[in-house]
């Protein structure tokens, strides 16, 4: 097996379970290694630190599987993994118990690097990114088909893995049969459809299941936006708690259609409008004819794929959460929201500060929220966290000075 030798002083993380190294932290590699390989990766004085899998054209070149003490990387290691996660999903958060939909595999959160699974309904829909796991796929599939018996397990494309770490799997039916039509799935008493096929990502936003929990009672008796409504996550439980409008906004037609037909079928046609719209211009247009709201729930894509792209990326989220702000009635609340991993939480909070200020409204924070538990993150990787959500009740203070800086001035002695 190659070994892979860090640089002097560069291996602390890695002693402590952080599972990304770096090219920049390695010194030279022993051996023969080709993209996908298992290896060992060793610190300056050639101790074994643990096993990883191998690629030279990802910029993760080592993704950390099993520290020295916690067995060899192979088969029955990753299967061990998999029965973890299916039992953290079943026997610790119950989840079966309240949802048909939910994510099974989460990445490096279950120890399984690159893997993503989500059960849809009765199917399984499998997002892989990591080259290595893709040569474990055969036992993976096998024990999952054995243990959740689905009625097919599909793998979807993933763009970013093609891209950024020269995979060349293109998805297809792993197991059973694929789904022809859309999909319903059930969550804490709603129904919605979803398209695992041919939808974004997996077909279903399980992350925000916990969130919308939260914030659909808060539409009873009051009009609603949801903003980047998707299938009608936020919007279809609002609509069902007693809004009494919801409108759905969306700039996917196909999204906006399944969101109609789950209205239709849960009785709630009369309550929800659907728009397809850009949600910036949207909310413009709500700005010039007066039209406001008295909850909004904005949940737009991710703004920023890779560092470099923050400030550009905490430029969009700032001028959503203004165009928000300024539709939503004196005493109104907003739910916001990013999945972006690369904005940390402070950032997130300073830039719905200065949007806040921006349009003269005081935010107060009654909500925080992160991503559902089945999105678990393995400590010591920070970076697992990715989703935030909060909920402001916002006054108007009257002084709309528009020219506030996004990042406000800091008040703390240095
Ligand atoms: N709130 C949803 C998930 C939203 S995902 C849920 O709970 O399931 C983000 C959505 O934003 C996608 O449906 C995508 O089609 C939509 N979108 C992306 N850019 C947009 C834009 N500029 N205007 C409107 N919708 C947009």
């Amino acid at each position: 097996m190659a070994k892979v030798i860090l640089k002097p002083r560069k291996a602390r993380p890695f002693w402590f379970g952080h599972p990304w190294v770096f090219s920049g932290a390695i010194d030279r590699v022993r051996g023969q290694a080709a993209d996908g390989d298992v290896v060992d990766l060793l610190d300056d004085a050639g101790r074994l630190i643990g096993e990883g899998f191998w690629n030279s054209q990802s910029q993760i070149a080592v993704r950390v599987v099993a520290l020295k003490g916690e067995g060899k990387l192979d088969a029955a290691l990753l299967l061990k993994r998999l029965d973890l996660a299916i039992t953290l999903r079943e026997d610790v958060l119950r989840l079966p118990e309240v949802t048909n939909a939910y994510r099974l595999v989460h990445s490096e959160g279950d120890g399984l690097p690159g893997l993503i699974v989500d059960r849809v309904g009765s199917v399984l829909v499998v997002q892989l990114s990591c080259l290595g796991m893709g040569q474990f796929m055969e036992p993976l599939v096998a024990r999952l088909a054995e243990r959740m018996a689905p009625s097919g397990i599909v793998e979807r494309e993933s763009r970013t893995a093609i891209d950024e770490e020269g995979m060349t799997r293109t998805g297809g039916v792993l197991f059973g049969t694929a789904p022809t039509g859309p999909m319903e799935v059930t969550e804490h008493g709603v129904t919605w459809l979803c398209d695992p096929m041919e939808g974004q990502k997996t077909g279903w936003y399980s992350d925000q299941r916990e969130n919308r929990r939260f914030v659909a009672p808060f539409a009873r008796g009051r009009e609603v936006l949801d903003a980047f409504s998707y299938v009608g996550g936020f919007g279809l439980p609002m609509a069902l708690a007693g809004a009494t409008q919801v409108t759905c906004v969306d700039s996917s037609e196909p999204a906006l259609d399944l969101a109609r037909r789950s209205a239709s079928k849960a009785g709630m046609t009369e309550r929800m409008v659907f728009e397809k719209a850009n949600v910036l211009r949207m909310l413009d247009h709500c700005a010039q004819e007066k039209r406001s709201f008295d909850v909004i729930v904005l949940d737009p894509p991710k703004f920023v794929h890779r560092r470099a792209d923050i400030e550009r990326g905490l430029t969009l989220y700032h001028e959503s959460n203004v165009k928000a702000f300024r539709v939503l009635r004196d005493g109104g609340v907003l739910f916001t929201h990013s999945c972006s991993q690369h904005v940390s939480d402070s950032a997130f909070d300073e830039m719905i500060a200065a949007a806040a200020k921006s349009v003269g409204v005081r935010a107060q924070e009654i909500y925080r929220g992160s991503q559902a538990p089945d999105h678990p993150v393995m400590l010591p990787l920070e970076e697992g966290r990715y989703l935030k959500s909060r909920g402001f009740r916002i006054q108007r203070s009257g002084m709309d000075i528009e020219i506030a800086p996004r990042i406000p001035q800091s008040n703390t002695e240095e």
